[in-house]
């Protein structure tokens, strides 16, 4: 049951999974796709600004009108430039286009760009909470010029509105001073990584990177459809592996086959033994081993109920198995010392349709107490057998292990005489329909009779079942039956009961220091 709720639950984990994966790469993917518009747009402002300071270059000289009047007219056409400058060689302002020193304002270390002549740093200024990057161009024989490109060319504030919802996007410096923030005013926030998804790009050609992220919360919320539909479909299916398995579990539980084969291996099969009585001298022949199902709950079930579905499906062949060593274990003690105490077992048609039951009957007792020659296997006539020959012959190879055959039922099959005469067995058993209808019907009597002369010229012995009256042995006596079998005697008995008897009726199986001790 645990297996299966684990079973269960595997799609869940895996829609879980698989959709976490989705979600995250989908949302990378578009976070990737906006910081490359806007490492480009940035790098494209850069590059616009260092194409005018190299324009503008060979024009100023210094803070003279003229220089001022063509550092106005640049400033004033090239969109990222707010402010042109000439610096000293410190870099602190000498003039702007403006005229004058330009705002306060403080300067971050310079980074070099690629192409040497070039430096970047950020400027904050004093008076407004704004930034921009100052490009400063070294020059030879003249004063190094500057261009101001503001943090709103760099990173549009019309972006602003596009990254709210706990996403944001910052444009730093390869010294992680950052340039500009969506939303504005992000600039100073610190991320917490554990809660963002965030991608770093960096710029091949400039000292620059972007940074976009957004929480993880906002990604919950915006693929919240697919994830609950995800989540839905996989409990359906969760639902659906669950219903089936407890289908195929009840279906199983339900399955007498199923139930039949796990009977044997639990060792719910059992034998009963049913006492066969020499009518003669009233001692005790042995017994015969009848199959019983006793269920966990103590019921018990007779054979009518399962031998044809074990014959049916084969199982018969395992069941028969486990009887015979049930029976070795259980009454296999009161066989030593009582050599002329037998044991039979009912055999099916099919065990004869090869000769593989030779083998497993040497393996069964090879290792138990019991002597093949105190075995008689029942064969019974109403079954045809599948290969009359091949029958015969293993019946002759059993007879040479010592081993007993009879066949049981005799009078109710379709083999008839013939049958009987062909397979050389050694015992019949008379079927109970002729007993029964001994005191009623002469025809029973005539069958009987005839049994018995055809036993008596083959030399086999003859035991009558389902004797259930004294008038019944009384009559078998006086026909020369010597064996019989029936409820007037015992019914099947379980281990116990029967060994109780063997014991009582017995005494040829205790040895001298028992019979010495229980004198004394
Ligand atoms: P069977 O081999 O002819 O066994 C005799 C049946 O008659 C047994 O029924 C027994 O309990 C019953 N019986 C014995 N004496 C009397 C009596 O005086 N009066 C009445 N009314 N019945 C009596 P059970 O045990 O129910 O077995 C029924 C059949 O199931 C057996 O008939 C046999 O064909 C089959 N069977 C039982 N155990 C096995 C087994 O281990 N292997 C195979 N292949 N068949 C088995
Ligand atoms: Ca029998
Ligand atoms: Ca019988």
């Amino acid at each position: 049951m645990l297996g299966g709720a684990a079973v269960a639950c595997v799609p869940i984990l895996l829609v879980e999974f698989s959709l976490n994966g989705y979600v995250e790469r989908n949302a990378r993917a578009k976070l990737e796709s906006t910081a490359r518009s806007a490492l480009g747009l940035a790098e494209l402002r850069l590059e616009n600004a260092m194409a005018s300071l190299v324009d503008l270059s060979p024009k100023v000289e210094g803070c003279d009108r003229g220089s001022l009047e063509v550092m106005r007219k640049t400033a004033s056409i090239s969109i990222p430039i707010k402010e042109i400058a000439v610096l000293d060689e410190s870099g602190i302002t000498i003039c702007t286009n403006f005229g004058d020193g330009g705002e306060e304002r403080s300067v971050s270390r310079e980074l070099p760009l690629a192409d040497n002549r070039f430096e970047v740093a950020l400027i904050r200024f004093r008076e407004r909470n704004d930034r921009a990057l100052r490009l400063r161009l070294e020059r030879r024989n003249a004063k190094p010029l500057s261009a101001l490109i503001p943090a709103a060319f760099l990173v549009p504030d019309t972006l602003d509105s596009d990254f709210q919802d706990g996403r944001s996007l910052r444009l730093v410096l390869d010294n992680a001073e950052i340039v500009a923030a969506r939303p504005t005013g992000d600039e100073g926030l610190s991320i917490d990584h554990t809660r963002t998804l965030g991608v770093h790009m960096k710029s091949e050609r400039f000292p620059i990177a972007i940074v976009a992220e957004r929480t993880r919360a906002t990604l919950t919320y915006e693929y919240r459809d697919l994830v609950s539909l995800g989540r839905i479909g996989s409990a359906l299916v969760t639902i659906l592996i669950f219903a089936l398995a407890a289908l195929y579990f009840r279906r199983n539980r339900s399955d007498p086959l199923v139930q039949f084969r796990e009977a044997i291996v639990n060792g719910e099969i059992i034998p009963f033994f049913q006492p066969t009585i020499d009518i003669k001298s009233g001692r005790l022949v042995g017994a015969e081993v009848l199959a019983r199902w006793r269920k966990p709950d103590g019921t018990m079930v007779s054979p009518a109920n399962f031998i044809p579905l074990a014959e049916r499906s084969g199982l018969i062949y395992p069941m028969t198995h486990a009887l015979m060593e049930k029976a070795c274990t259980e009454v296999g003690a009161i066989h030593v010392n009582r050599p002329h105490i037998n044991i039979a077992f009912n055999l099916y048609a099919g065990h004869f349709a090869n000769d593989g039951i030779i083998e497993e009957l040497k393996a069964i007792f090879a290792k138990s107490q019991i002597g093949l020659s105190q075995i008689v296997l029942e064969v019974t006539e109403r079954e045809p057998l599948p290969d009359l020959d091949l029958a015969r012959d293993i019946i002759a190879r059993l007879q040479k292990l010592g081993i007993r055959v009879a066949i049981d039922d005799v009078g109710t099959g379709h083999g008839g005489l013939s049958y009987l005469m062909k397979l050389g067995v050694d015992t019949i058993k008379i079927d109970k329909m002729f007993i029964d209808a001994i005191s009623t019907e002469r025809h029973s009597q005539t069958i009987i009779e005839t049994l018995l002369e055809l036993a008596r010229t083959m030399n086999m012995e003859v035991i009558a079942e389902g004797v259930e009256s004294f008038d019944q042995v009384e009559y078998l006596r006086r026909k020369g039956v010597h064996q019989a079998q029936g409820y007037v005697f015992a019914p099947p008995l379980p281990a116990s009961s029967y060994i109780a008897l063997v014991e009582a009726m017995d005494a040829s199986g205790v040895t001298r220091s028992e019979s010495t001790a229980s004198a004394a």
